[in-house]
């Protein structure tokens, strides 16, 4: 196999784009993929009937330019979320509420509580550089307080802090112990403001893609033809002649550059000769993955049945805080759930 212009590691959405705009313009490229498949965190799960729900990304909204781009490109549609119904949302004081809108109604001094916290965090995120967030003003005050204790400091009762903490724990899946103030609010820049971050109409879970988000991948990867390897995980990159050589166990790739399209804890597993600077090696050690159990099942409920269907829920402990939708059914469908990392519950859905 001879060498290539650019060796990329890891065939998910960042690799394969990667590899489709280089090859658009002129350059000979090979991804190798760990796994027998691409798409990374995207994977489509059969349910029969032709139908899949997926067990990873799934959600486009308003603002995802480049996926949208990507999933045209692919002969890729998408289909507005099913979001009918109320939500069910029983909060630590056990009461059970039944709402419209997404947030539960509060008491009005918890209510007000709970303005005050958003309107400083949008202020907050006003303020971000995406492009360069350490540039942010206090960035590394903000970088060096959690969400949790920037919660203790800014949202004096339970109740709002609670919903609070579920919301922002929910989108990010990780614990707010272990989230920065600053990784939060770019968080909530980058998805133009909080209510779009947890929208469904004009936010971030407004669509779904026909034939699950993985296709698209798979597109891109049927495109790319050979040039794509499966089952290669690389265990070394390090220095050959001009350019680097990729050791994996299907076999070694030399290449003029390399690119390592891994989420960081997984870019730090592979050795490099020479060994990174200490603070990319740092880094790397040191931004975990988010933890999110996904549960899907389908229904054949008999038309206009009414069940109840769990959409995200948060079970860090009793009682249970967490959304739920009741809604019609009216065909086969799916839903899941996430739960940040520390709940170590099982999962449970329609
Ligand atoms: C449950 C869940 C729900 C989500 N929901 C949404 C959503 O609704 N909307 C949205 O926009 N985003 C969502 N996301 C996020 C989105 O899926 C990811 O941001 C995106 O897929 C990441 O793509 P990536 O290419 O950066 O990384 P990955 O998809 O992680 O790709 C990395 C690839 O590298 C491979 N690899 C690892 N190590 C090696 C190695 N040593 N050698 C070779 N290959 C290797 C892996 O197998 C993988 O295929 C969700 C994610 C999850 C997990």
């Amino acid at each position: 196999m001879g060498p290539v212009d650019v060796a990329i590691v890891g065939a998910g959405f960042a690799g394969l784009t990667a590899a489709r705009e280089l090859s658009a313009a002129g350059l000979s490229v090979r991804v190798l993929e760990a796994r027998d498949r691409v798409g990374g965190r995207t994977l489509n799960a059969d349910i029969g009937d032709g139908k899949v729900v997926e067990m990873g990304g799934q959600w486009i909204g308003p603002g995802q330019d480049r996926i949208a781009k990507l999933a045209v490109d692919g002969g890729v549609g998408t289909f507005p979320t099913y979001y009918e119904g109320e939500h069910l949302t029983r909060l630590g004081d056990g009461v059970l509420r039944r709402h419209a809108e997404p947030f539960p109604p509060l008491e009005p001094a918890f209510q007000l509580a709970l303005d005050d916290a958003l309107a400083e965090l949008g202020r907050l995120a006003d303020a971000v550089v995406l492009e360069r967030p350490w540039e942010t003003p206090g960035a590394e005050q903000l970088d060096g307080q959690t969400l949790e204790s920037w919660m203790r400091d800014n949202v004096p009762e339970d109740a709002p802090r609670d919903l609070l903490r579920f919301a922002l724990e929910a989108i990010q899946t990780t614990p707010a112990g272990e989230l920065s103030v600053l990784n939060t609010v770019v968080h909530i820049k980058a998805s133009n403001g909080f209510d779009s971050m947890m929208s469904v109409a004009g936010g971030a879970q407004q669509d779904r893609f026909h034939g699950g988000s993985q296709l698209i991948a798979l597109k891109i990867a049927e495109a790319l033809g050979d040039a794509v390897m499966l089952r290669a995980p690389v265990r070394l990159i390090q220095p050959h002649r001009d350019g680097v050589r990729l050791e994996s166990d299907a076999s070694s790739v030399e290449a003029r550059r390399a690119i390592v399209a891994l989420p960081p804890m997984l870019g730090g597993r592979v050795a490099y000769d020479p060994p990174l600077p200490a603070e990319r090696d740092g880094l790397m050690q040191r931004v975990p993955h988010g933890s999110v159990i996904r549960s899907t099942s389908s229904t054949t409920s008999p038309s206009g049945a009414r069940t109840t269907s769990p959409r995200r829920r948060s079970c860090r402990g009793n009682p249970c805080r967490s959304p739920w939708t009741t809604r019609r059914r009216t065909d086969r469908r799916a839903c899941w759930w996430g739960s940040s990392r520390r709940s170590g519950r099982g999962t449970s859905a329609v």
